[in-house]
C-alpha cells in the first residue's frame, strides 16, 4: 500500500482514531456488503424444493436463478488494531460516519 493509499485509510471507522494511535504495526480494512433478502424470490424457490420433494438439484435446474438476496449497501474502512481486539456492531459500522 501507497503512501497515498494509507492517508485515505489513516483514521479508524470505530473509533476515529488513527490508526497509528493503537501503536500496532498493523491494522484492518474490511469490506462490509448490507443485503437483503428477496422473500418472494425465497418463497419460490422453497416452493419448487417442495414440488420436487427436496431435491435441491432438481429444484435449482428448473428455477429461474433469480437473485435470492439484493445487495443494498457496501463500505469500506479501516479498523485500528485496538479496535479490532474488541467487539464492534457491524450494522454500526455499515453506516456510520460516511463522508
Ligand atoms: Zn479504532
Amino acid at each position: 500500500m501507497k503512501e497515498k493509499e494509507i492517508r485515505e485509510k489513516a483514521i479508524c471507522g470505530n473509533c476515529g482514531k488513527k490508526f497509528g494511535a493503537a501503536k500496532a504495526l498493523w491494522f484492518y480494512v474490511v469490506n462490509i456488503k448490507q443485503y437483503a433478502i428477496n422473500v418472494s424470490a425465497l418463497k419460490r424457490q422453497s416452493g419448487l424444493e417442495q414440488f420436487f420433494e427436496g431435491n435441491v438439484q432438481i429444484a435449482r435446474a428448473m428455477s429461474p436463478d433469480e437473485d435470492l438476496a439484493k445487495l443494498m449497501h457496501k463500505r469500506e474502512l479501516t479498523i485500528c488494531d485496538t479496535c479490532a481486539n474488541e467487539d464492534v456492531r457491524i450494522s454500526f459500522l455499515a453506516f456510520e460516519d460516511e463522508s
